[in-house]
């Protein structure tokens, strides 16, 4: 699949989790390939996306405040979903990156608001209470039961995250129409 496609696009929104959503946005060494935050606009556009809000008014110094809460994502992220595997062995996430994802989860966040005609809304959505909805949601995630449910999609060339709150917990994929359908595909010709 061509990196940047709408359907490429789309997969990486699926996590159900604002924090990782976030994460495959792009980053540093192996994450550059996925970059799509390139200027504060982006990042502005991008955050609407991920938390449901029209787009955010970002700033150049925004975008350097997020770099390091999605690397410290990342990180954490990605050592979890390799030790849910078998032999399970969680090295706890660096003190540094713990400290990156506290700070920012200690400012204030979006405010959740009912709306008048029913249905809830998110208020106040400012780039730094955003930050904060996004750590508020790394520590539920990265601290809680669905921890040890953070796997990589198994798909060859995918890579990115998932949580798995299936029942058996034996979810394997991103995206069962694009991953998933894929490695069906391949496994019924391989028998033919
Ligand atoms: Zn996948």
């Amino acid at each position: 699949m061509r990196l940047g496609s709408q359907a490429d696009l789309r997969r990486r929104f699926r996590t159900g989790r604002p924090c990782l959503d976030l994460v495959h946005t792009g980053g540093a060494g192996a994450m550059a390939r996925w970059e799509i935050v390139h200027d504060a606009d982006d990042l502005g556009r991008l955050l609407g996306v991920i938390l449901g809000l029209p787009p955010l008014p970002a700033t150049v110094a925004d975008l350097a405040a997020m770099r390091p809460l999605r690397a410290a994502f990342t990180r954490i992220a990605y050592d979890l979903a390799e030790g849910s595997l078998p032999p399970i062995s969680i090295d706890p996430p660096r003190p540094a990156d713990i400290a990156t994802v506290n700070a920012a989860a200690a400012a204030p966040s979006l405010v959740p608001a009912l709306r008048p005609d029913g249905g809830a809304m998110l208020v106040a959505p400012t780039t730094t209470a955003a930050f904060s909805t996004l750590a508020r949601d790394a520590v539920d995630l990265f601290g809680g039961p669905l921890a040890s449910r953070i796997r990589v999609c198994a798909a060859e060339n995918c890579g990115l995250l998932l949580v798995d709150t299936s029942g058996p917990g034996r979810r394997r994929w991103c995206s069962m129409e694009l991953c998933g359908n894929r490695a069906k595909i391949r496994a019924h010709r391989s028998r033919i």
